[in-house]
């Protein structure tokens, strides 16, 4: 061995142990997001001031998980500075169809070939995350499940998703059989079960599912675990709805004082969509006009509807014990604008903010099965975290300004041009 290649050996042991320090892998560093402002999805704002004015709290995260909240750094932290923006659970959109996307100026149809429909789904996916929406709710599609899963893998970016595979509708037979496809869905791997219990508003939104239908397919999926959520317009399908136990009416355009009583007596949740479905097809109006029931009488219908909708949220808004949770029923032109609801919500509708984000992140976090995990920060949830350019409490607009999103302890996107260091070791 000549005396060069000891020499070379011993260098590289030198540099290999003076460097090994900084060989700790970063992704197992502990992250610390500084903040000045948090708001915790629960109603609480925890401000941090010295004295001075404002001061920072870090949110400690190991793993996927806030493992604390507080002044200290662990050591060898990665420290996100967030103290410029105002910090908020991941929000969560209870209705998005990501699925449904444009191709040439066109709603795409089911004759795409699968490989294009399922990189567009990919992107409405990317969008939706990029917007903040740390997780969805998929009323329903069979292609979900690849997709779900694949985020889930945690290679490709998107929310987490919940998905109930194909929906049921009046036509898919009789309570008897409608308990088998629940129990169908479940072993294909649905999360929760959809139902159309009613037209769509298009339609007039009168019911369409038998009392006995919504009984049978409620009754079996709450037997076996799992959620039941009923596309339900008119007043009479979303009292069916709730007295067959079903978990959540969605739209509820036409739902009546009496009927919303009902559902806070029976803790049934309600996900209006008022701020973004509506005006998304009417600004897109040619992408839709001709396909199926998009015609113009349709088109008529929806214009007339988006003030009947915000009067009858204004109207739930009254049952203090309603549960009104966040979905936009996001469709094709709509993905990554989910935030556009809530300023519908509290700008036209006359919803408080604070009730707003709750809404928008615990309460639907709860009516998805998913409160301990999700739509809150506090130690031992997951590290679902983002952060607005200005308080979207106080400047609704700034619910579009979304600079940095964390799923699960992973960093997605930081646009704030924050500086980031290493605490000491
Ligand atoms: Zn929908």
């Amino acid at each position: 061995m000549s005396a060069l290649y000891v020499l070379a050996i011993r260098r590289l042991l030198i540099t290999y142990i003076v460097l090994l320090p900084s060989l700790t892998p970063a992704q197992n560093r502990p992250i610390v997001l500084r903040a000045s402002i948090i708001l915790d999805g629960k109603g609480h704002t925890l401000v941090s001031t010295d004295g001075h004015g404002l001061a920072s709290t870090n949110i400690v995260i190991e793993g996927t998980k806030i493992t604390r909240i507080g002044r200290t750094v662990p050591p060898g932290a990665i420290i996100y500075d967030l103290t410029a923006l105002t910090v908020t659970p991941g929000w969560i959109d209870t209705h998005a169809h990501l699925w449904w996307h444009f191709d040439n100026c066109r709603l795409a149809g089911k004759d795409e070939p699968p490989t294009q429909a399922m990189l567009h789904a990919v992107d409405n996916a990317v969008l939706t995350l990029n917007a903040g929406f740390t997780t969805i709710q998929s009323p329903g599609s069979p292609e979900d499940k690849g997709l779900r899963d694949a985020i889930a893998r945690g290679i490709i970016p998107g929310p987490r998703i919940l998905t109930s595979l194909e929906p049921l509708t009046e036509q898919s037979g009789p309570p008897e059989k409608l308990r088998e496809l629940v129990r169908e869905r479940k072993q294909q791997g649905a999360d929760f079960i959809k139902l159309f219990a009613s037209k769509s508003i298009r339609e007039g939104g009168t019911q369409t599912m038998t009392d006995a239908q919504l009984q049978g397919a409620c009754g079996e999926a709450k037997s076996l675990g799992l959620r039941t959520i009923v596309h339900a317009h008119s007043a009479e399908s979303a009292k069916a709805a709730t007295l067959a136990g079903c978990t959540s009416i969605e739209h509820g355009a036409y739902v009546t004082d009496e009927v919303f009583d009902l559902m806070a007596k029976h803790g049934t949740y309600y996900d209006p969509n008022i701020g973004l479905v509506l005006q998304n097809y009417l600004e897109n109006k040619e992408k839709f006009l001709g396909i199926g029931n998009y015609n113009e009488q349709g088109f008529a219908f929806m214009e007339k509807g988006k003030s009947i909708v915000l009067d009858t949220f204004k109207k739930a808004l009254k049952h203090p014990d309603l549960k009104i949770i966040y979905g936009t029923d996001a469709v094709a032109g709509a993905h990554g604008r989910n935030a556009e609801e809530f300023i519908v919500r509290v700008r036209d509708g006359g919803q408080d903010p604070m009730a707003a984000l709750i809404s928008a992140t615990s309460l639907s976090a709860e009516s998805l099965g998913l409160g301990n995990i999700t739509g809150s920060i506090a130690s031992g949830m997951d590290a679902d975290i983002i952060a607005f350019d200005g308080n979207p409490l106080q400047d609704v607009t700034a619910a579009r300004r979304v600079l940095f999103v964390m799923k699960a302890g992973k960093v997605f996107v930081n646009r704030s041009r924050i500086v980031f260091t290493h605490s000491a070791r």
